[in-house]
């Protein structure tokens, strides 16, 4: 491993306010591996992505502010190269002494990392391998994507799942052979569309299946309640009654919400009442789920001995709509099962509320990727490191 430079695909895609990260949790979850490479006195060339500047360089996607984190959690220096696969990213990988770190800049400046385009992305990838003689996979969240950085680089040089790639996939394997009964999933979040593959693949696994959050609305008028302006997805509507009838069947134990906070508009400060989730009125719309509710998803998640969480129960950026969000946490808090959360945005809330992080048994960093593998689908980034 000495003086060998080793090319780390980290997942470092925080959530920013201007130059301030708001979130650092997935930095944070990058630290062993580049900590273990560097002690080891490798030369470590980490790579990343940061939002969606689409193939084009704009300052507002720069790696620049995670670099100085980074630095700061590392507690070491890191190099920060000012282009991805150019003078400035050869320039930094040649001017690093074993056991030193640099950052290239954001990957998806580069047309070629999300090409389509086998050939787009294959050139990109032989520049980017060029950089480095080891590949380490351990951007979790981005494994589900069939990018250059991702896909095409780890065929083409020698390489290993990280640190944290493995914990990950240790984590999803528990919740998908052997699980440990009862069994409960709870989903959230804003969009049905988004959950429909997890859901079909879960309800042949799951004991209960908890649905809260923006999705539930769906659920609720797919069963023949109005649901006034809240979410919702006619089109997803046939779907979601499939799914109703289909845990009928099985059954599995699908549990609504009863009640929900319906607010006049959506807003911070909007002022709402408590109503049931079967009468919400028609000017209304449902920003959280209600206390009845809390106490109900509570009571369902008391005795699991596995828990998986993916998607906030309300809009929780609006602190008057956090409560749901919080109950569903305390709950998986106060619960001695295995408990998982999933979801860019339920690992945010879970941090923005102040809870216990060590509450959980795991927060994974990848909502996406750890959906579409308990989907029972093969992941593109995964399977690249096994070949
Ligand atoms: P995750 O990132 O954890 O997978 P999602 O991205 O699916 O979660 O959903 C998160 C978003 O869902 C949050 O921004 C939250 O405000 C929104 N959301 C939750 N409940 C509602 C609701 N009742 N109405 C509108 N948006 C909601
Ligand atoms: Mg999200």
């Amino acid at each position: 491993m000495r003086g060998r430079r080793v090319l780390v695909r980290a997942d470092l895609n925080v959530p920013l306010d201007g130059e301030t990260i708001t979130d650092d949790g997935r930095i944070r979850a990058s630290v062993p591996t580049i900590t273990t490479l560097a002690d080891r006195g490798a030369k470590v060339v980490v790579c990343a992505h940061l939002g969606r500047p689409k193939g084009q360089v704009k300052a507002e996607f720069s790696l620049k502010p995670v670099a100085v984190r980074l630095r700061e959690l590392l507690g070491r220096d890191v190099a920060f190269a000012t282009d991805v696969v150019g003078d400035s990213a050869r320039a930094t990988v040649d001017g690093l002494q074993d056991g030193q770190v640099a950052l290239l800049e954001n990957l998806r400046y580069e047309p070629g990392e999300e090409s389509k385009d086998d050939a787009l992305r294959g050139d990109f990838a032989t520049r980017l391998a060029g950089l480095a003689d080891l590949y380490v996979g351990d951007g979790f969240g981005a494994v589900h994507r069939k990018h250059a950085s991702v896909y095409d680089v780890p065929r083409m040089l020698p390489h290993a799942a990280g640190r944290l790639v493995l914990a990950e996939v240790e984590v999803l394997k528990r919740l998908t052979e052997d699980t440990e009964r009862p069994y409960v999933v709870v989903l959230g979040g804003a969009k049905v569309s988004d959950k429909l593959g997890v859901i079909a693949n879960l309800l042949s696994k799951v004991d209960r299946l908890l649905v809260g959050g923006g999705m539930a609305y769906t659920f609720l008028k797919a069963q023949g309640h109005e649901v006034g302006g809240s979410l919702l997805q006619e089109d997803q509507l046939d779907q979601v009654r499939g799914f109703l009838d289909e845990a009928a069947k099985r059954g599995v134990d699908l549990v609504l919400p009863v009640d929900v906070l319906a607010a006049t508009h959506f807003a911070e400060d909007a002022p709402y009442d408590v109503v049931e989730a079967t009468a919400i009125p028609a000017d209304r719309e449902g920003l959280d789920i209600g206390p009845r509710t809390r106490e109900l998803f509570a009571s369902k998640l008391a005795d699991a001995r596995t828990v998986f969480w993916n998607g906030p129960m309300g809009v929780f950026e609006f602190d008057a709509f956090a409560g749901g969000t919080r109950a569903v946490a305390e709950a998986l808090i106060a619960s001695e099962g295995y408990s998982v959360v999933g979801g860019g945005d339920s690992a945010a809330a879970v941090r923005k509320l102040g809870l216990p992080e060590d509450g959980f048994s795991h927060i994974s960093t990848g909502g996406g990727a750890s959906l579409e593998y308990l989907e029972g689908k093969t992941l593109p980034g995964l399977a690249a490191l096994e070949g």
